[in-house]
């Protein structure tokens, strides 16, 4: 996809500023209705457009990006444009800076429609937890895209943009991806800087694209990841163009290894679950050594995650306190009259700006991580992961992939989980731990299967050893070829 537009682009047959009005004309009729973006930024993204024509116009050399229009999760800082979270704590907020990943990709020029709504602070599976807007998926607008980078998804598979980049603490790039039947890849931890994502889990946080195509999903990530100063966990990464070796490697002799744990679950969907294994099978008639491995059970990574991931979450927002940032009753005190204390702004602050799923992580966080519990439970969950991390040590000794689904079910009803906390943590139980663990995983759509006579998406996760983003890539894309 990315690549056609280039080669129309370059060729003449269209322009980068045509292209761009198009999308935005999809927008505006689409949107209404997935409600996708949560801010738009016409001005800039036609600005940009028209400065990437005259550069073609005058022979210059451009980017497979530049000039392509693409959405970004609303949880990532660009200069001069609002940032919400999907929280009313940040509304009128502006981000005074631009993250890393922007700032490298607007190196290439590339074309930000706007800003895709997600689940407040990322937290959530369904989009369905946003201050402002519950997106729907563009298969069956009764249903949710998945969250949290539910808006990117809906963005991509209503064609509202070309691709996104969202974000992946415990699958909110793979699971939506999964739910819409677009490519969602969340990188090895380290790959890409998470300087300017506004931080939900430090430890598992992870940014990545959302896109059409495997090939889409590697030009991306080529331009995003490497080392950033800025941020202290990012690794020097070889320099390396993912899209350039895609389809280059054979995959006979390939070992996938598919984990007997992820399938024997009451939870799993039949249909999804059949999607699943015609997919091992295909990858059999290509040639790659099929495996039986065994897995710590994921129901162990999900508990894990729901304990280390809020304990983080109540770290990173005690900044959203009404002084440091946020919006504060204290400027609303000035109008009313109000006497507030400082404990009253912090207090009702929080209470008035933040949402119900969020505070209840800042609680299971707070508690987990207060003393006398400390040892039982968030130290625990730290024993919990690296012996969860051994055993994929031990797994990668096997095999090069591991292959499942990458979400239980697809796309559910809009409203369908969202009064059953517990019911919608399942969503994640197959994804939380490639970030528990670190490692590189992509959600690649792997047929359809119906549900109440229309046919929804199901999503295939390839899993892959650290920083061997080139192997995963390949497979997943050997496979959507196929
Ligand atoms: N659904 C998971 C959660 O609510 C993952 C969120 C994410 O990856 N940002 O924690």
């Amino acid at each position: 996809m990315i690549r056609d537009l280039h080669n129309k682009l370059i060729n003449g047959e269209i322009t980068s500023e045509k292209l761009t009005e198009e999308y935005f004309d999809k927008i505006e009729k689409k949107d209404p209705e997935i409600q996708a973006f949560l801010s738009l930024n016409k001005e800039f993204a036609l600005d940009k457009a028209r400065a990437v024509d005259k550069k073609i116009k005058n022979g210059e050399k451009v980017d497979l990006l530049a000039g392509i229009p693409c959405g970004v999760k609303d949880n990532i800082c660009i200069s001069g444009l609002p940032v919400t979270a999907a929280s009313k704590v940040l509304e009128n907020y502006t981000a005074p800076y631009d993250a890393a990943v922007i700032k490298q990709l607007k190196r290439f020029d590339m074309v930000i429609l706007g800003k895709n709504n997600l689940d407040e602070f990322a937290m959530g599976s369904s989009t369905e937890n946003s201050a402002y807007q519950t997106t729907k998926n563009p298969h069956d607008i009764s249903r949710v895209p998945g969250g949290t980078s539910g808006g990117g998804a809906a963005a991509v598979a209503a064609h509202e943009c070309v691709w996104a980049l969202g974000s992946d603490t415990g699958g909110s790039i793979r699971q939506p991806a999964a739910l819409c039947g677009v490519v969602g890849l969340k990188p090895t931890y380290g790959m890409v800087s998470r300087y300017g994502l506004i931080a939900m889990a430090s430890s598992f946080d992870q940014i990545g694209p959302l896109a059409k195509s495997v090939d889409d999903a590697a030009i991306v990530l080529s331009r995003i990841s490497g080392k950033d100063r800025k941020d202290s966990t990012s690794m020097p990464t070889a320099d390396k163009n993912y899209e350039d070796m895609l389809g280059g490697a054979d995959i006979s002799g390939l070992r996938i290894g598919v984990p007997r744990e992820y399938f024997a679950r009451d939870g799993l969907d039949k249909g999804v679950e059949q999607k699943i294994k015609a997919a091992i099978e295909k990858y059999e008639n290509l040639g790659a050594k099929i495996i039986d491995i065994n897995l710590p059970k994921p129901d162990l990574a999900l508990a894990t995650y729901y304990v280390i991931m809020p304990s983080e979450v109540s770290s990173n927002m005690a900044r959203f306190d009404g002084i440091r940032f946020g919006q504060s009753v204290g400027a609303e005190s000035e109008k009313t009259g109000a006497d507030y204390t400082l404990w009253d702004i912090y207090f009702k602050s929080r209470a008035k700006y933040i949402g119900p799923e969020v505070k209840r992580r800042i609680m299971l966080g707070t508690y987990a991580l207060s003393a006398g519990y400390y040892d039982q439970y968030y130290k625990k969950a730290q024993k919990v992961r690296s012996l969860i991390k051994r055993e994929f040590e031990e797994a990668f000794q096997k095999v090069d992939l591991i292959l499942g689904p990458t979400s239980p079910t697809p796309a559910f009803k809009i409203g369908e989980k969202s009064e059953d906390p517990l019911e919608m943590y399942l969503s994640d139980i197959y994804t939380v731990t490639a970030n528990i663990v670190g490692i590189p995983a992509i959600s690649i759509p792997c047929g359809t299967t119906s549900v109440d006579g229309k046919d929804l998406p199901a999503g295939m996760q390839l899993m892959g050893k650290w920083f061997d983003e080139e192997t995963l890539l390949n497979a997943a894309y050997v496979f959507e070829k196929s």
